[in-house]
């Protein structure tokens, strides 16, 4: 992840024609805070963890990104995810920088109560650096809106009420109706503004989906709804096809009941891992990193791929893909639902308001549309690919911010 980002990152920076010195300076995190995490377990033994968060830049607005708790979570990994926030943040162009912290633990070894002492041990030792205009968490892998809510308890025992400490909060919290199905819904976007492009509707295509948990669940579900046919879906567990299409709401109540597709009675049986080169026209890759790889590359039948995860496609394979005419909405675009709908709760919490649903839907609409045609336009000036074109976007956005607060008199063409 951290060369992905990084190299990707060169590329856009080649096209702007960016000195090592600004590439130096857009790189670097602004602050990384490790903290030291000992409390005491349920058997009352004192237990040690580590904790980290890395703000790389707020030129933008305040830094903004998920919380990891995961046994390889580290320093180089939260640092690549923090820049990949700053990026997606500009694209869809809220006014948030980007950031991403975690604690290097194995919650499925750790009691409930476990969690919420280390959560809170963690907001007390980072709270100098967190708040509603200085860093703003959101929830990651392994960790949910129940763990937000513990994050805003803590924070306002020290600061007072602040729902806006945190996003990604339950809905009955100060949490935004819609946040749930934001980023499957901001896929459903990217592929439909996609389609538009190449002259079709949602409702001429196939799609594949790997993975059918938030993202691709929702994701499955609001597409088939605009028309879509949705062949085949795999998770961890196996996959199930229809040639002319899965009946998605039956799948997603099954789904929610057995949590997991594998052996849905409405379709065929398959082995998960043959989701990604399965003949549809679009594939969403909504599971896990380096999901598609050179080797899978040449057999891969989609000419369209919406990265729903974060880095699904490895750089080799997204190179070879290039080549042979694929179209791949890259992830800091196609997965930027969430993250707008978590500007629209902390938008709510500063104003102590609240949206209807409708709203929320309506206005990350135009936010995705917006980001598409915008990246979409950026590539077609250039002549690169989407994502080269998102990267250069976010970094222009960015960079022009950071010049202009820091180095005004930096003469720099960022145009
Ligand atoms: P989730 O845990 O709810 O679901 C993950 C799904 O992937 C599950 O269905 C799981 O069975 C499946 N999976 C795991 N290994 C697989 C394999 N080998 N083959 C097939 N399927 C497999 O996670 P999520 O919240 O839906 O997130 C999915 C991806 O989207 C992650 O990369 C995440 O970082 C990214 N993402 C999520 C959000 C969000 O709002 N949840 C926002 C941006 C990006």
């Amino acid at each position: 992840m951290l060369d992905a980002s990084l190299r990707y990152f060169h590329q856009a920076a080649e096209v702007l024609g960016l000195s090592t010195n600004i590439r130096e300076i857009l790189v670097t995190p602004r602050r990384v805070m490790k903290v030291e995490i000992v409390t005491e377990g349920d058997d009352g033994l004192l237990s040690r963890h580590i904790g980290f968060r890395v703000q790389h830049n707020n030129a933008r607005g305040p830094y903004k990104g998920g919380l990891r708790y995961h046994p390889a979570m580290d320093e180089d990994h939260a640092s690549a995810l923090a820049s990949l926030m700053t990026w997606k943040t500009a694209i869809v162009n809220v006014p948030f920088g980007g950031a991403k912290g975690g604690i290097s633990c194995d919650p499925s070894k750790m009691s409930v109560v476990d969690l919420d002492r280390v959560t809170r041990t963690f907001v007390e030792r980072t709270k100098e650096i967190m708040g509603p205009t200085l860093d703003i968490p959101a929830p990651d892998v392994n960790t949910n809106p129940e763990v937000m809510a513990w994050i805003m308890d803590e924070y306002s025992k020290y600061e007072g009420f602040s729902p806006a400490v945190v996003t990604g909060k339950p809905v009955h919290l100060f949490g935004s109706v819609g946040r749930d199905e934001a980023t499957g819904r901001g896929v459903m976007y990217a592929l439909r503004e996609a389609l538009r492009d190449q002259g079709k509707k949602l409702s001429d295509i196939t799609v594949a989906i790997q993975g059918f948990g938030n993202v691709g669940s929702h994701a499955a579900r609001l597409i088939a709804a605009e028309g879509g046919t949705i062949v085949a879906v795999a998770d961890h567990l196996g996959g199930v096809s229809k040639p002319d299409g899965l009946d998605v709401p039956a799948l997603f109540a099954w789904a929610g009941q057995h949590h997991t597709v594998d052996a849905f009675p409405g379709g065929d049986a398959f082995d998960c891992s043959e989701i990604i080169t399965w003949p549809a026209d679009v594939l969403i890759p909504a599971a896990l990193e380096d999901a598609i790889t050179a080797d899978h590359a040449p057999d891969v039948q989609a000419s369209i791929i919406i990265e729903a995860a974060n880095g699904p496609t490895t750089p080799e394979a997204n190179d070879l893909l290039h080549k042979r005419g694929v179209t791949i909405v890259p992830d800091i675009l196609a997965n930027a639902g969430g993250v707008t709908v978590s500007y629209f709760e902390w938008a709510q919490n500063i104003q102590q308001f609240r949206w209807e649903i409708d709203r929320v839907n309506a206005e990350l609409e135009k936010v995705m549309i917006r980001a598409y045609q915008d990246v979409r336009d950026v590539a077609a000036k250039r002549k690169i690919d989407l994502r080269t074109a998102s990267f250069v976007l976010g970094i222009q956005r960015v960079g022009i911010a950071s010049l202009s607060r820091q180095h005004a008199r930096v003469p720099i063409d960022l145009s």
